[in-house]
Parts: C-alpha cells; structure tokens; sequence
C-alpha cells in the first residue's frame, strides 16, 4: 500500500477529533502461546511453539517522499540488510505476501536467501520474486480459497483486494505472467493481486487484513477470529470500511496495521513507538458504536506481545 504522507495526515486528523477521550489501548491477555510483534508499516510476525512466520517484512522503510512530501515513483530499490540481520535473525519457515508492492515484497527476497522460508502469493508474486532469484518451487502460488496444514498450524488464504486512493485507484497496479526482468525501482514492483491470510495454532486464530485498507466483506464473513489485525490507513473511499470488517468478522481483540508514517528509519531515535493514534482510536470507537466488546491493541513497533 502507498499513500502520500499528506493522505495519512488528512485521514488522521478527521479520525483524531471522532477518537477523542476515549479509553484506546488495552492489552493482549498472554494465554493462547501465540506471539506477536509488529515490525513497523504492514509487517508482522507470528511466533508460536518455536515456530515463526511473516507476513509482509519491510524494515528498510525506503525514503519515498522528497522535500515537498511528494511522493518518488522512481526510488531505487534498497535493502537494510543490516536491519534485516539484526531483527529478523530467527528463521522463519513461512512468508506471506499480501500484495507485490515494494512495501511488503522488498525484503522477501533476502529473508529467503538468508533462512529458506518458504513464501506464499499470487502467480505474479512469485514472478516478481524469482525475477529477484528466488526459487520458484519455494513459492506456493494462491488465489484464496486455499486451507494449508502447516502440522501444528493452518493458513487460510482469501481474495482480497488493494486499498483505493483519491481516484479510487493505487499506486503500480499490475500482474505478471512471467518473471520480468529484475527490478530496479519501486515501480516495478506490482500489487499483482491482493490476499488476506489467517493463521490458526491450536484453536487459536488471527485474521491478517493487514497489508490493504481493503478487503472481499463474502471472503471473511462469518470467520470469527481471536484477532483481528486490520490496515487502517487509506480507506476514506471504502464504504463502512471499519464497520463493516467488524461487523462480519466480530473478532475479539483489534489491532492496527499500516499506520505509521512508512520511512522514519527503525534506528533513527525520532521513530515514534507506535503508530498513528488515530487508527486505535477508530478501532475503539467503532467497536463501540456497532456494540462490539473487542478490546484495542495499540502496538509498540518491534515489540512481542503475548496474545
Ligand atoms: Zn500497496
């Protein structure tokens, strides 16, 4: 997903002033052995019994915007490796990628050369990752629908769709047939397709909308997850966008992806620890407008959270 710093701003000042005086954060109760750690824009990881699994990496957090907050089209493509190593150094057995965007498929690549994780996608997210070397027998295609046994945990995979900016369309649409020639711009990585993800260990199950502010309301509704973690930026063109994502999925705990500002660097001290404020505080007064007894989690970035 991509939006202007002036698009976040704009949707953040309207949520604040909805948002304002109420409670906004709780915390995770620790009881279901299932970890989770924001790592900052729409990446997470899940850690349970051992076992890890990503869902759109992306700690290198690429300057996008130029002096004016225009946004650069043409940015080179640049891996922190060094962020790579210092906060991603557990393998993973699993990446999930919820669209071909840089945002979410930059890293990919070097979490796959450095840990052999296996990836799920769409058929032009595996073209645009084994243009950039990735072995194509290590990435699952799906479409949704799928229901993979991981033997200690499922993925459900589910069509979803991509957020949808001023002109009701986004940044490098696009899919592939074929691998392209390796990308060298953010441009030329495509969305290629959007999917949502939930993971279930032992009963226990959270429901990833995580990497658009956008989703298929008949692919999730009646899936009742634990938690739900939802993309909270870009959505004023969305009908109902929060309501309706509670409404079918009525999940327990909520809690915000997408919202922080994408390029303040994780090593730079000005980062703030979480997020914006506004998107907890649209989940909380939202749950409470349609009647929904969910608790909020504002989370820290590269915290774990017990859940
Ligand atoms: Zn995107």
């Amino acid at each position: 997903m991509c939006v202007s710093r002036r698009q976040v701003l704009i949707g953040s000042a309207a949520v604040a002033v909805a948002g304002a005086g109420l409670p906004g954060v709780a915390f995770a109760s620790g009881r279901s052995g299932v970890g989770l750690r924001w790592l900052g824009v729409a990446g997470w990881e899940l850690l349970f019994d051992g076992r890890r699994v990503l869902i759109d990496p992306y700690l290198s957090r690429l300057p996008v915007f130029d002096e004016d907050g225009k946004f650069i089209a043409d940015h080179p493509l640049e891996v922190r490796q060094d962020l790579v190593d210092r906060h991603l150094g557990e393998r993973p057995e699993l990446v999930l990628a919820t669209h071909g965007h840089y945002d979410h498929l930059l890293e990919i690549p070097t979490v796959v050369a450095k840990h052999g994780s296996r990836v799920i996608g769409t058929e032009t997210h595996r073209h645009l990752l084994t243009a950039q070397g990735v072995p194509g027998d290590g990435v699952v295609v799906a479409s949704g629908g799928e229901h993979l046994d991981f033997h200690g945990f499922t993925v459900q995979v589910f069509r979803s769709l991509h957020s949808q900016f001023g002109s009701y369309g986004y940044f490098a649409p696009g899919s592939l047939t074929a691998p392209p020639a390796p990308p060298t711009t953010i441009s030329d990585l495509v969305e290629g397709g959007s999917l949502a993800y939930m993971i279930t260990v032992r009963g226990f199950s959270v429901l990833f909308l995580s990497g658009t502010a956008n989703y298929v309301e008949r692919e999730i509704a009646g899936l009742r997850p634990d938690v739900l973690v939802l993309g909270m930026s870009g959505h004023a063109n969305v009908h109902d966008y929060t309501a309706r994502a509670l409404r079918a999925t009525r999940p327990k705990l909520l809690i915000p992806s997408h919202h922080d500002d994408m390029v303040t660097q994780l090593d730079d001290p000005a980062l703030p620890p979480r997020g914006n404020p506004a998107a907890a505080a649209e989940l909380t007064e939202t749950a409470r407008r349609i009647g929904l007894a969910a608790r909020v989690l504002d989370p820290e970035i590269l915290r774990r959270y017990e859940l």
